[in-house]
């Protein structure tokens, strides 16, 4: 009964204060949703997962040895998945990245080698900054595809043992070295000869992704795919 009166409550609410999508800023989403149908069309899918060669991939040449790696959405500066972005990492909008995962993997997963997955790892985020932003968006994006996948998260086997200074103003050669010693595996014999989708946010230098990876793959048989939402810069 109290559960019914809320939701007539919460319907009244939303009549009167609409939630607006957090990509266009312009027209009412569901309680539920974060982006609205306009804008779900208008946020063009890279298609990189299909692609035997592309940017992200490129991005890795010669630094990791990896099955596939592309990003999801194309990255407009000023533009709508922008938006999307900035609310995931800054207005404590966790449901973003989960809507934007879930979007992607139902894709993701009719192609090789992703549908191979055993394992969706996010990048970790050290303890500190987690607990500042009250989540990690990259763990966000995990859940989403996990869910159109239906392939299992886990954010409990990489983990972030270095609260690395800010990225923004380091070189590539630079970002690697400061994130190198960064991450640590927790129990490897349940990763062993597993493959594992290695998943971010937002792809800038690849540093970051490359350190993980490059830690990943020291456990026996491991092989690493890596997607993110978008690849910037
Ligand atoms: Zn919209």
């Amino acid at each position: 009964m109290k559960s019914m009166l809320q939701k007539t409550i919460r319907a009244i609410f939303q009549l009167i204060y609409p939630k607006l999508c957090f990509a266009c800023s312009k027209y009412p989403v569901l309680q539920d949703c974060s982006i609205c149908i306009s804008c779900q069309y208008k946020i063009t899918p890279t298609n990189y997962h299909q692609l035997a060669d592309n940017p992200v991939l490129e991005r890795f040449w010669g630094r990791v040895e990896l099955q596939h790696a592309s990003s999801s959405f194309e990255f407009i500066k000023g533009g709508l998945l922008q938006n999307l972005i900035h609310h995931l990492k800054y207005e404590n909008r966790p449901e973003v990245g989960v809507e934007l995962g879930k979007m992607h993997g139902s894709r993701l997963v009719k192609t090789e080698p992703y549908n191979s997955v055993d394992f969706i790892i996010p990048v970790p985020l050290h303890a500190h900054r987690k607990h500042k932003r009250g989540y990690n968006q990259a763990a966000m994006f995990a859940e989403g595809l996990s869910i159109s996948m239906r392939k299992t998260w886990t954010g409990s086997h990489l983990i972030r043992t270095e609260n690395t200074q800010t990225q923004t103003q380091k070189s590539r050669i630079g970002r690697f070295e400061n994130v190198e010693k960064a991450f640590e595996v927790v129990s490897p014999e349940r990763l062993r000869n597993k493959h594992l989708l290695l998943v971010d946010d937002v792809i800038t230098t690849g540093a970051t992704l490359e350190a993980c990876a490059i830690k990943l793959l020291e456990v026996e048989g491991v092989k690493v795919s890596v997607v993110a939402i978008a690849l910037a810069g």
